[in-house]
């Protein structure tokens, strides 16, 4: 079961993700954690992604599909992959399809994640961190999630722990707005992508408004 997965930061991707992983056995594969492992081995495509990451640059597609492609062929992915944060824009999608075709690697299916944008980024903005653990989930902006609130300070909605954080990353505005630029770019940027996959693959549409186990249920049932 090959399946590429898109959707818009805080649209819950890691955790969608894993539900699908965990029900065929397969990784998830990412391309920050594909540009690490290479550049770290020194393998030669992770040599030359270093020199344009060090640079401040871009790695162009020309390293980047390669280093997907034998990634994907490794031995923990003979049931299959799914990969997330690829490709970013059409450009990519276009150069991606390709590959596979060359390659003749089935896609089996391409899950879309639907979270508009005002919504996306609130998510990102909302979550608070419990100090005691990382997995207690606590968002001030999701009603699953809503940390309990007692003269007007905020405790953790699991355990009760006061003192929720903030993380620098999740409260960065303008980074926030620019990947959401992007993604949400209908025209070059990820939805071009995604619109591009709709006339090759079955892309299957997820409403992600509903709370974490319907959004997992209903994916369930449509990847089989
Ligand atoms: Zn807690």
């Amino acid at each position: 079961m090959n399946i590429l997965m898109f959707g818009p930061n805080g649209s819950g991707k890691g955790t969608f993700g894993k539900v699908l992983c965990d029900k065929f056995g397969i990784p998830q594969v990412e391309t920050g954690v594909i540009f690490r492992e290479n550049i770290s081995k020194g393998t030669p495509l992770g040599k030359e992604a270093k020199g344009y990451i060090d640079k401040g640059e871009l790695v162009p597609d020309g390293i980047t599909i390669p280093m997907i492609l034998s990634r994907i062929k490794e031995k923990d992915c003979a049931k299959g992959w799914l990969l997330d944060g690829f490709p970013r824009n059409k450009t990519q999608a276009v150069a991606f399809w390709d590959a596979l075709q060359k390659e003749k690697i089935k896609l089996d299916y391409v899950v879309e994640l639907i979270l508009d944008r005002e919504t996306a980024k609130k998510r990102i903005m909302g979550r608070r961190l419990c100090p005691k653990d990382n997995n207690h989930p606590n968002n001030i902006y999701v009603k699953a999630n809503l940390p309990v609130e007692k003269d007007g300070k905020l405790y953790c909605r699991v355990c009760g722990s006061p003192g929720l954080l903030t993380r620098a990353d999740d409260q960065d505005e303008a980074a926030i707005d620019k990947r959401h630029g992007i993604y949400f770019d209908t025209n070059k940027g990820t939805l071009a992508a995604v619109n591009y996959f709709k006339e090759r693959v079955k892309v299957i549409q997820l409403d992600t408004e509903l709370g974490v186990k319907e959004v997992s249920e209903n994916l369930l049932k449509l990847v089989k």
